[in-house]
């Protein structure tokens, strides 16, 4: 197993990704994309990826909701994050 097969077992997959994209799902405040993830069994895993891969960058290069979090609050919690450090 490798360390992105948690990717296979992802409730997102094959959904329709617009779902995820805050702009779009800004009516429903991404509460449908969130519905998803709060479902999904790889939810750690998924948001463990999402900082690391964007450590350091604000919010407008963040994109989709992922972990269950909108691209303002993984930014938030990147920024507590790194000054609990
Ligand atoms: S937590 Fe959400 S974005 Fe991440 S893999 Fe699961 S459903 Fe997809």
């Amino acid at each position: 197993m490798t360390t992105t097969d948690w990717r296979l077992r992802a409730r997102c997959r094959g959904r329709d990704s617009k779902l995820f994209m805050p702009e779009i799902a800004a009516k429903d405040k991404c509460g449908r994309a969130r519905a998803i993830c709060a479902a999904c069994p790889v939810t750690d895993e998924c948001l463990t990826a999402a900082l690391q891969e964007e450590r350091g960058l604000t919010y407008h290069f963040r994109a989709t909701v992922r972990g269950g979090l909108t691209p303002r609050e993984r930014a938030d919690l990147d920024r507590q994050k790194g000054a609990a450090a």
